[in-house]
């Protein structure tokens, strides 16, 4: 017999652990807490899990030490394996990992899947990563010392990863950690715990021994993770979140000189020259626009257009974005799902409404949905002001905010003009011209014709206020690396 559509979402979340992985084991929280986890197309609760405080963060942490040292002396083949047998068992179950994400985080599931693919191949690629933590052998240059430079694991780490990319964000810190020989602690956020649960089983699963992952679901953040940056025992703090949140973290850190990797808030510029492929600008629009409903730190957050295509721009990403359909992200007919929560989808559109006030046109949407859940109209708007707040702050819905240039030195003056520096597009096709303005945008990643450029393979990472370190790439494993240098002396010395 067929299962109906409410009995497999049902049999998937009595397979998610509800408990804290601490030591090998899900338990309760102390004083049995716990806390409901939310669908945000219904606001119906889909499961409740335990509510760490912070004895169990300090619970997590001393699992996670005393499982550092022995973690560290593992061969990397083996941690290697450990990660490409996840890789197999994530990928095996990709359908039930992209239910799981829609059903927490509203995403349509196609766009799920997306990310199960794309969330786990940081696992194949640390796999193949953790036996290429290289040190190297030299004669310093007046002949007296050979030097030679060992990578060690830095140690244990906590990690702390948002709710937008619930898998993703989390396999791009757990995976180096581990190919590392890093023991950690990880905190997923509060609106989306579900599939951090069940990708740390499938972790469990594919071998990895007790305390080296950890995980600790809670609503009180600082209180739990706080006494965790200031505890001696650990060595690094990952976080990926918006840029207040960072900057707190990034001074508690400096109490602990931790090592920190920040990946913060963005507020990306889109630029189409008049030489550009329309067509092209237009597609790749909508691909770093409305990925994940807008809620992504790389999503084009601001369109600069050259005003000679301004208007055929315009009005083909208006056409594209009113022939969206709005649903909850099970339904196959679903290409936009809602906002994560009430107060994002009130943010968005407070922004929207602030610029329209200040003569912004909407050529499509500009309004919340009607219904039930956080659904807000897919909205495209020109003519706004250059200095709107909609084009200073992270917008995190779908709403494209049009503004027109004259030439290449405009177009570098606005995209600049914001303290963010995660990624930027560029839609021409001058390569020359590309390159360019690359060399003059402050910014971590560019999109060269390309609306979406995120790729474990690729250093992924911002500058400004935006962070500081990179994920993915070779640079993902150093993140979790540090090197120790050995002056040996010359080994010639004798023989003089
Ligand atoms: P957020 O509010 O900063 O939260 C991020 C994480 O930090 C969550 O796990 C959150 O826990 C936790 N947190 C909040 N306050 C904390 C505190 N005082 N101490 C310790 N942890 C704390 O960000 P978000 O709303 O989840 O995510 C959206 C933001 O993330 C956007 O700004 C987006 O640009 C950014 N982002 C950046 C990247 C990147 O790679 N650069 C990628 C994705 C998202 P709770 O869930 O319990 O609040």
């Amino acid at each position: 017999m067929v299962a109906t559509i409410a009995e497999r979402e049902k049999e998937l979340l009595d397979r998610v652990p509800t408990g804290l992985l601490i030591g090998g084991r899900w338990r309760d929280a102390t004083g049995g807490a716990t806390f409901d986890v939310e669908d945000p197309a219904t606001g119906r609760t889909l499961l409740a899990l335990a509510d760490a405080g912070p004895e169990d963060g300090k619970a997590a942490l001393d699992a996670a030490v005393a499982a550092q040292e022995s973690w560290a002396r593992t061969a990397p083949r083996e941690r290697s394996d450990i990660l490409r047998r996840a890789f197999d068992a994530v990928t095996a179950r990709a359908d039930e990992f992209a239910l799981l994400m829609t059903l927490e985080m509203g995403k349509p599931l196609a766009e799920s899947k997306g990310e199960v693919t794309y969330g786990a191949e940081f696992l194949r690629w640390f796999s193949e990563e953790a036996v290429r933590a290289f040190g190297r052998y030299s004669a310093s240059p007046e002949g007296t010392l050979r030097v030679l430079t060992v990578k060690k694991p830095v140690g244990p780490c906590l990690l702390i990863t948002p709710w937008n990319f619930p898998l993703a964000m989390a396999t791009r810190k757990v995976a180096p950690a581990i190919a590392a020989g890093c023991t950690m602690v990880l905190k997923p956020a509060n609106l989306t715990p579900l599939t951090s649960q069940l990708f740390a089983q499938v972790l469990l699963d594919a071998g990895l021994p007790a305390g080296v992952l950890n995980v600790i679901p809670t609503t009180r953040a600082g209180d739990v993770t706080g006494p965790l940056i200031k505890d001696s025992r650990l060595r690094k703090l990952s976080f990926t979140g918006s840029t207040p949140v960072g900057r707190r973290l990034l001074a508690d850190a400096a109490d602990n000189v931790l090592r920190t990797s920040m990946e913060l808030g963005g507020n990306a510029p889109f630029l189409v020259f008049e030489d550009a492929d329309v067509d092209a600008a237009v597609a790749g629009a909508m691909a770093a626009k409305m990925r994940n409903m807008g809620e992504a730190c790389t999503a084009a957050n601001r369109f600069l257009v050259h005003r000679d295509v301004a208007e055929a721009f315009s009005t083909a990403l208006a056409g594209k974005m009113k022939a969206l359909t709005l649903g909850r992200g099970t339904e196959e007919s679903t290409t936009v799902g809602p906002l994560i929560d009430a107060k994002s989808r009130d943010k968005v559109d407070e922004l929207v409404s602030a610029a329209v006030s200040s003569g912004a046109k909407p050529l499509v949407g500009g309004a919340p949905a009607e219904g039930d859940g956080y659904f807000y109209q897919p909205t495209v708007l020109t003519d706004v002001p250059a200095d709107n707040r909609i084009l200073q702050e992270e917008i995190f819905g779908p709403v494209a905010p049009i503004t027109v240039f004259d030439d290449e030195d405009e177009a570098v003056r606005l995209a600049n003009a914001t303290e963010y520096g995660l990624a930027a597009y560029v839609f021409t096709r001058d390569l020359g011209r590309g390159l360019r303005i690359g060399e003059r945008l402050e910014v971590g990643l560019l999109g060269l014709n390309a609306g979406v450029i995120s790729n474990a393979s690729a250093p992924f990472g911002g500058v400004k206020q935006s962070g500081m370190g990179r994920e993915g790439g070779p640079e993902g494993l150093s993140e979790y690396l540090s090197t120790q240098y050995v002056g040996i002396s010359d080994p010639w010395a004798d023989r003089a």
